[in-house]
């Protein structure tokens, strides 16, 4: 089908977005264009604050807002002896979402994968280590809390190895899933399960 450039260009943007393929672009486009053109002014602007303000938290890269530390870090009932180690955001939010963990976590953003040329140095595990030493209070048990995927399993190897002369206790959940589950499309009673009968590494 040909569309007017403008038409065109949007759906080409909507396409980039995962899962959306020609036919759902081509509906999100047109739903797009039946707005007024004050909520579409309205959507377009939180998406570039959305860009602009979003940051990474300095201390454990979850999301956060200009340079602050995230709601999580910033929270004073949050226990800070324990920190749970994700791949991901997604990961970060599936497990809040046991409301089971009341901890602080570390977002590496990504998994050691020598395949596709990702190693340890282009995670935020040098950034782990250095929170390690510098933190106020004493970390007393690291949850590795990454995919049974080969890359989490390599990844789940190297940091036991690192920081198990660092901390005390160093566990990882305890996975009845298929290997290679996601852990952000594990269901919250499952996770709180593997959470719960977390074993040491
Ligand atoms: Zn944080």
């Amino acid at each position: 089908m040909n569309y007017v450039l403008p038409l065109a260009e949007l759906i080409e943007q909507f396409r980039k977005l995962p899962g959306v393929g020609a036919k759902s672009a081509q509906r999100l486009a047109f739903q797009l264009l039946s707005w007024s053109k004050e909520d579409i002014k309205k959507f377009a602007e939180a998406l570039l604050k959305a860009s602009t303000d979003i940051n990474y938290c300095p201390a454990c890269f979850n999301f956060s807002s200009g340079q602050d530390l995230c709601g999580i870090c910033s929270n004073p009932k949050r226990q800070k002896k324990t920190i749970c180690i994700v791949a991901g955001i997604k990961d970060l939010s599936a497990l809040e979402r046991t409301l089971e963990f009341k901890g602080l976590y570390h977002v590496l953003h990504g998994l050691i994968s020598p395949m596709d040329g990702i190693s340890p140095e282009n995670l935020k595990i040098k950034e782990l280590v250095q929170r390690l030493s510098t933190q106020e209070e004493q970390v007393e048990e690291i949850i590795l809390a990454l995919s049974p995927s080969t890359e989490g399993e390599a990844t789940t190897l190297y940091l036991t190895r690192l920081l198990k002369p660092l901390v005390g206790k160093v566990t990882r959940l305890a996975f009845g899933l298929s290997v290679g589950a996601d852990i952000e499309q594990t269901d919250e009673l499952t996770l709180a399960r593997a959470l719960e009968g977390r074993r040491d590494c």
